[in-house]
This record gives structure tokens, C-alpha cells and sequence, in this order.
């Protein structure tokens, strides 16, 4: 052991190896010093856990690797196979050609987000995006915030601090990331008072929670789980009409906010916003990367008087949006005011795209596999926290079959190749199968992938791993 810590090179001899030199021309000494003692430190490590120590020429070599991932750009690009729309690890909703084009305008240089051309004075960056939303929903006001949980936050601090907020049992939920009703709850400084069970809460379970202390009735979609069975929950209808008969507003975190129907698809209703404006409810509050389409922001429309009161609340700074992405959202919405959403938005474009097309573009990919994948029938899911449980029929190209231990390993190979080429291609895994799903990829990204599989076929095939 003690021989072996020895014969670790010094920080000195590695600096003088010829190719740490070359990273001198890059890198400033410091961080090649810094990197160079991170490695030995590692190294180290993995002796004192009795791993084989490395030679200068590995150690040497992952000090390039090192720097070269550091200096690289991320989140990088990669090609989602994986059947799945919006898959929160991958990014959630790719934007449409129209949203990058005004992130770059309004980044690349300066821009008008708080200043009114017209009068040469001081303007609000939520004017133009407020018109837009109040036009699409009906609402009478809109404020647009980081993200939908900051959304949630601000609107509980800012109108239910120190009062009590109802909520059925079956809707105090995690939503995940971390993003739990009664904790959202207690950070608002809101009291939370849970009505009914987890399966069943009537509307005089809500009645009968109503005090003078109450400031809002809370509906939450259940946006990543369905209760399947026994279950009733009090429809958003009688909630607004309860709410009116009380004075005391509904707050609706809608999640995803669908602003299209998605039974034309097949798919189970998805809440839309414009039916909780319509309904009447205070606030309805929801994510601009899901559904929507566009980049991540919270959403917050609903009735004048309560969205001022959050303009106007110190937290609503804190979470303000910034110019790049309000841009982003400001050119998603765009299309939905011209009625060209499924054309122009890409997760729209997938959600309706034709299943002959799919199966086409399936066969195309199962091609370059020759007799290692075939086209299966399969299912997409939307994912993301909208439709639980909704997914549409799709083709899929399935690498190796079903409980071979030999075909398991292929599958494995083909999705780590994939994985780890430039660019990464991502697919899913189900029974020993490797499943690559041409919906949640543009058609115009299909060279790319064609590309992508015959190297890494051509790759496997020369190692005579397949
Ligand atoms: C996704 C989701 C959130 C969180 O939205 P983010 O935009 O990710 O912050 C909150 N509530 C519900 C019901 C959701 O589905």
C-alpha cells in the first residue's frame, strides 16, 4: 500500500508530461494545478480501496478528459427516443424554430423588456405577454413568473399568508421534484386544512372547512398519478360555485395548462385553462414548459383584482421571469392565437403526428439494424406531469428480442453505444429490448439518427460485439 501511494507521479512530474503541456496552451497553469491535484486525490482514494493504481499515462489522459468536459457546453444536445413527450430529465418541451429565433433577438442585443418606445418612459416586461395570455384564456389578468411552483408560492404568500387554504386529501400530493402540497403550504405561510379522504372529498367536506379564516380554496391536478377505482372528487364546477356562494376564491394549480383539447387525440381530457377562467376561478396556475410548449415559466391568470395583488408582493421580483425566456413564451403563444399550434409547436407536432408517418419513419430506422430489430407496436406517453396514464398508439423499432440473454446484452450495447455517441441518442429499455420511438423525434432530426444508428452499428460490428 504504502509503495504504492509512492509511486504516484507528483503534481511537478505531471505538469511536465508532454500532453499536460499541450493543455498550457489552453488552460491557465492554476486550473491544470487544481485539476492535476482533484486526479491524484482520487487516485489516492482508489488505492486506499485497494483498486489497481493507474499509469501516468491514464491519469495523464483523464486530466485531458477532464478539462476538455469542463470547458464544454451543457445541457448539450441529445435525441429523445424514448417515446416519452415530456420527459422532465431531458428537458421537458423542445421549442418551436419561432421561440429560438426571439430568445436570440432579445438576448443578442438590447431590447424593450421594460421600456415603452412610445412614450420614451419606463414599461412593464408583463404588458405584452398579459394581452397575449388574457386573449387566449379569457382571463382578465395574467402575470407571468420562474415557474409554476413559484407561481403556487407566490400566489398563496402573497393572498393566503396567516389564513387557511382548503385542500382535498387527494390532492395534497407531491408532484415530484420536491414539490409538495403542504410544504409549498407551510413556505407560504398558509394553513393548510386537508378536507375529506384520499379517494372521496365531497363539496360539503369543503362547506363545511369554510371559516372566516378562510382565504381560498385550492384545487390541484393530479397530474402525475390517477386514483383508479372507488374515487370522487369534487368537481371544479361546484368548487367556483362554492366559492361564490362564500366570497372566497379558488386557486387552481392546473400543472401542465392545456390550452388545445386533447380528446382529439385520443388522449384523456386534459384540464384547459380557458375552462377554469371561464369557470371562475381567482387563479389558475400552470407550467409554460409542458403542454404549453414553450420554455419553463409559471403561469398565473385569473381575476384582476388578486393577480395585482401579486404584481405588487416583494416575492413576485424574486421570481420574476427573465427576458430570454419571456420572449421564448411570448412566441409560443403566438400560434395558438393564429390557430397554428399543432403545426408550429413541436410538442403539438408529435402529440398529432399521424401514425402511418410513424410507422414509416420506423421503418426507415429498423433498416440500418438489419435483422437484429423489427417494428413493434408500442405506446407514446406524454409524461411531464400532464395526463397520467395517457399515452397514444405508436411504431416502435425494438433492438434485440425478448429473453435471449444473448439478445439482452445487445440491447444493453446498442443503448450505451447510443448513449454515449456524439450526438446521444436516448431510448428506453422494456424487457430485455431496446425500444426507439420516432414520435418524440422531429422528422427533421431523422438524418441525424440515421447517422447515429449505422455508426453505432458499424462501431459494435468492427469490436464484433454484435
Ligand atoms: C408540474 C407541476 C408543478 C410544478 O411546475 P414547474 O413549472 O415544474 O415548477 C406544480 N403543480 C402541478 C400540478 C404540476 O403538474
Amino acid at each position: 500500500m504504502e509503495n504504492k501511494f509512492r509511486s504516484l507521479p507528483s503534481v511537478d512530474k505531471l505538469l511536465f508530461d508532454s500532453r499536460i503541456k499541450q493543455l498550457g496552451d489552453i488552460y491557465p497553469h492554476n486550473l491544470l494545478v487544481d485539476l492535476i491535484r482533484q486526479r491524484l486525490d482520487q487516485e489516492r482514494a482508489s488505492i486506499a480501496r485497494g483498486a489497481p493504481s493507474s499509469t501516468i499515462d491514464e491519469i495523464a489522459e483523464s486530466i485531458r478528459a477532464r478539462a476538455n468536459a469542463l470547458s464544454s457546453p451543457r445541457p448539450r444536445y441529445l435525441i429523445n427516443a424514448t417515446g416519452v413527450i415530456l420527459h422532465t430529465n431531458l428537458g421537458r418541451a423542445p421549442l418551436s424554430k419561432e421561440a429560438l429565433a426571439a430568445m436570440e433577438v432579445a438576448s443578442k442585443g438590447y431590447c424593450d423588456l421594460e421600456f415603452d418606445l412610445d412614450s420614451g418612459t419606463r414599461g412593464s416586461r408583463n404588458t405584452h405577454v398579459e394581452q397575449l395570455l388574457c386573449q387566449l384564456t379569457g382571463a382578465e389578468a395574467a402575470l407571468v413568473v420562474n415557474n409554476n411552483a413559484s407561481a403556487v408560492l407566490l400566489g398563496l404568500t402573497a393572498l393566503a399568508k396567516k389564513k387557511e387554504v382548503i385542500v382535498s386529501r387527494g390532492q395534497s400530493v407531491e408532484i415530484g421534484g420536491g414539490f409538495r402540497i403542504p410544504e409549498v403550504m407551510k413556505q407560504s405561510g398558509a394553513k393548510l386544512v386537508e378536507v375529506g379522504t384520499t379517494n372521496c372529498t365531497y363539496i360539503h367536506d369543503f362547506e363545511q372547512a369554510i371559516t372566516p379564516r378562510t382565504a381560498a380554496l385550492l384545487r390541484v391536478h393530479s397530474s402525475n398519478f390517477k386514483i383508479i377505482g372507488f374515487s370522487d372528487m369534487a368537481p371544479l364546477e361546484e368548487l367556483a360555485a362554492l366559492g361564490t356562494k362564500y366570497q372566497v376564491p379558488v386557486f387552481d394549480d392546473l400543472g401542465s395548462g392545456c390550452l388545445l383539447d386533447t380528446t382529439r387525440f385520443g388522449l384523456d381530457p386534459e384540464p384547459m385553462v380557458q375552462k377554469s377562467v371561464a369557470l371562475g376561478v381567482g387563479l389558475a396556475f400552470f407550467s409554460g414548459d409542458k403542454l404549453l410548449g414553450g420554455p419553463q415559466a409559471g403561469i398565473i391568470v385569473g381575476k384582476k383584482q388578486l393577480v395585482d395583488k401579486l404584481k405588487k408582493h416583494p416575492l413576485a421580483r424574486a421570481v420574476r421571469t427573465d427576458k430570454i425566456r419571456l420572449a421564448g413564451l411570448v412566441a409560443t403563444l403566438i400560434p395558438y392565437l393564429k390557430d397554428e399550434a399543432l403545426k408550429a409547436i413541436p410538442v403539438w407536432r408529435m402529440i398529432s403526428m399521424p401514425l402511418e408517418d410513424i410507422e414509416r419513419r420506423a421503418k426507415v430506422w429498423a433498416r440500418e439494424f438489419g435483422d437484429l430489430a423489427r417494428v413493434v407496436e408500442g405506446e407514446s406517453m406524454i409524461g411531464g406531469g400532464s395526463l397520467p396514464g395517457g399515452t397514444l398508439p405508436t411504431r416502435l423499432v425494438a433492438i434485440g428480442k425478448q429473453s435471449k440473454a444473448k439478445q439482452q446484452s445487445i440491447a444493453q450495447k446498442f443503448a450505451q453505444k447510443l448513449r454515449t455517441q456524439e450526438p446521444p441518442l436516448v431510448g428506453r429499455i422494456s424487457e430485455n429490448v431496446l425500444l426507439l420511438d420516432p414520435r418524440s423525434v422531429l422528422p427533421e432530426e431523422d438524418q441525424t439518427v440515421l447517422q447515429a444508428l449505422r455508426s453505432a452499428v458499424a462501431d459494435l460490428r468492427a469490436k464484433g460485439e454484435i
